[in-house]
């Protein structure tokens, strides 16, 4: 089981519907209105691999995203791999850092991904990717110490996220 997370309009259906809409029997919804993932959605990939879109958080979401949330990720014990969503126009908010405490305080494994990498320029991604390359280097424990910078638009990234994911979760067929 893999598990993304993402404050709401992070891109996070669309990321997901770009990683996985070649595979078989999987259906990806896309919400229209921004917050509407209330809750947990789980499909299956293939046999043997379910991912799971987690509710977004964003203004008053912390409460809900915290009861379903935290006790879905605190009791997983099959969970290879969270990934923790991050906007790269506007980087790293004050929610994120709620859902990154989390991760730390249940020591999950979790990979943070940028998204929509088509939106910024080369300089304001690259001043991102560093700001939050020495974030993860210097204040977390779980965090997996390599990016993934992604574009649900161009597909610029959504290869190489499919590769890692289908690597650690035994998948590799998922890569064609
Ligand atoms: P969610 O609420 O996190 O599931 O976000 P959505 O996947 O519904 O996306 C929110 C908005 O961002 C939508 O208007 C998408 O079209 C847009 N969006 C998502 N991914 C990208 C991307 O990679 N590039 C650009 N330019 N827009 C994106």
């Amino acid at each position: 089981i893999v598990c993304f997370i993402g404050r709401s309009n992070v891109g996070k259906s669309s990321l997901i519907k770009a990683l996985f809409s070649l595979a078989p029997d999987v259906e990806v919804r896309i919400s229209k209105t921004p917050g509407h993932t209330k809750k947990m959605n789980f499909f299956k990939v293939g046999k043997h691999f379910t991912v799971v879109d987690m509710p977004g958080y964003g203004y008053r979401a912390p409460e809900d995203f915290a009861d379903m949330v935290e006790t879905y990720l605190k009791e997983r014990s099959n969970l290879k791999r969270t990934f923790l969503l991050v906007d790269s126009v506007v980087g790293i908010q004050k929610t994120d850092n709620i859902a990154i405490e989390m991760c730390e305080e249940f020591a999950l494994p979790y990979v943070i991904v940028l998204t929509k990498i088509d939106k910024s320029s080369k300089g304001h991604l690259l001043k991102q990717v560093l700001e939050i390359q020495k974030f993860v280097n210097t204040k977390t424990q779980g965090c997996f110490p390599q990016l993934f910078a992604v574009s649900a638009v161009t597909f610029s990234g959504i290869h190489l996220l499919r590769c890692f994911i289908a690597n650690i979760t035994g998948n590799l067929y998922l890569t064609n």
